[in-house]
């Protein structure tokens, strides 16, 4: 296949990974232009072009090598993985957890079934789009269920009769209740991933792609992150860092006229919530902020 000097992304043309995938990949400084048959969105900064495809498709056309890395949920991911074990197709890798696209996959039963654990599947009929991860879930619980493969409407397959059970995708667990069915398993924390080959290309497209993976941790730590700023007496400089919400080592910096006096600087993994803030002002500190974070490059 002929070399190409840009990397190449494959994300889902439209759906629910669409628009959280470009918002993620602008925040990374990232800017594209659509190709006139819609299939192309071309990098205009740096050398990242976009592919536009179904989800389903993306893990086959990284393993391909049609495109270098995908954004896909790992749902798909580890599905296209357990088929093509055995195969002589190019091993794929998740190389980051996106944060979006969170949802679960899990075993649903009609809500009036006493489902007392795998065992009650024994027998049974599961009707799923992914015979791969059920399957593998089966196996480990020693289950023999028959596996009743479906492209899309599985919640509807036991009203229907031709499923005693589903396995399926949930995120708020609405679409179950209003079929009345029952999470029972859940099989799969699933998210949208980064996914790629194990090993990077050496040439231009391995240094882009070392870049890109830098920015997004860079995007994805900020996202959570809080800047936090407070001044305290060194007296209960102590108590006051005891309760600083989880992250690195605060940075201390002299107070101009006030040698008893320290400014305290805190990178804080998540919300700084009121209640927390109030904790710490009881402890001694004062002048305090709670500031978004923007970019960070480590
Ligand atoms: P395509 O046309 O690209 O094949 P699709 O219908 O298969 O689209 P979507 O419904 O847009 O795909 O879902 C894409 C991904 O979003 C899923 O594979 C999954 O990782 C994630 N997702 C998050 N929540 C849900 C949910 N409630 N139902 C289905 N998928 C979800
Ligand atoms: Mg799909």
């Amino acid at each position: 296949m002929k070399t190409r000097d840009r990397l190449r992304i494959a994300m889902q043309k439209s759906g629910r990974l669409t628009e959280p995938a470009l918002d993620l990949l602008n925040r990374c400084g990232l800017s594209f232009r659509q190709s006139r048959d819609k299939l192309f969105l071309f990098g205009e900064g740096e050398p990242v072009d976009l592919l536009l495809v179904r989800d389903d498709d993306i893990p086959g056309l990284i393993a391909q090598g049609v495109c270098d890395l995908g954004i896909v949920g790992r749902n798909v991911l580890n599905e296209f993985k357990l088929s093509t074990t055995g195969l002589e197709a190019e091993p794929l890798n998740e190389w980051r957890p996106l944060g979006f696209g969170r949802c679960r996959l899990s075993i649903a039963v009609p809500q009036e079934l006493d489902y007392e654990g795998p065992q009650h599947l024994e027998g049974r009929r599961i009707a799923t789009s992914y015979p791969g991860l059920l399957g593998e879930w089966l196996r480990t619980h020693a289950v023999k269920a028959g596996v009743v493969t479906l492209a899309g409407s599985v919640e509807i397959a036991p009203k229907l009769g031709t499923a005693d059970a589903i396995c399926d995708l949930v995120q708020s667990g609405g679409t179950l209740v209003a079929n009345q069915l029952r999470e029972t398993e859940v099989l799969l924390e699933s998210e949208a991933v980064l996914a790629g080959p194990l090993t990077l290309p050496v040439d231009e497209r391995g240094d882009m792609l070392e870049l890109l993976l830098k920015r997004l941790d860079g995007v994805i730590q900020v996202r959570e992150s809080r800047l936090l700023l407070l001044q305290t007496s060194r007296a209960t400089l102590e108590a006051v860092t005891r309760l600083l919400p989880g992250g690195p080592q605060p940075t201390l910096m002299p107070v101009a006229g006030q040698p008893d006096q320290l400014m305290l600087q805190a990178l804080c993994a998540g919300e700084v919530s009121w209640r927390q803030l109030e904790e710490i002002k009881k402890a001694g500190a004062r002048e305090m902020f709670v500031l978004p974070v923007e970019k960070m490059l480590a």
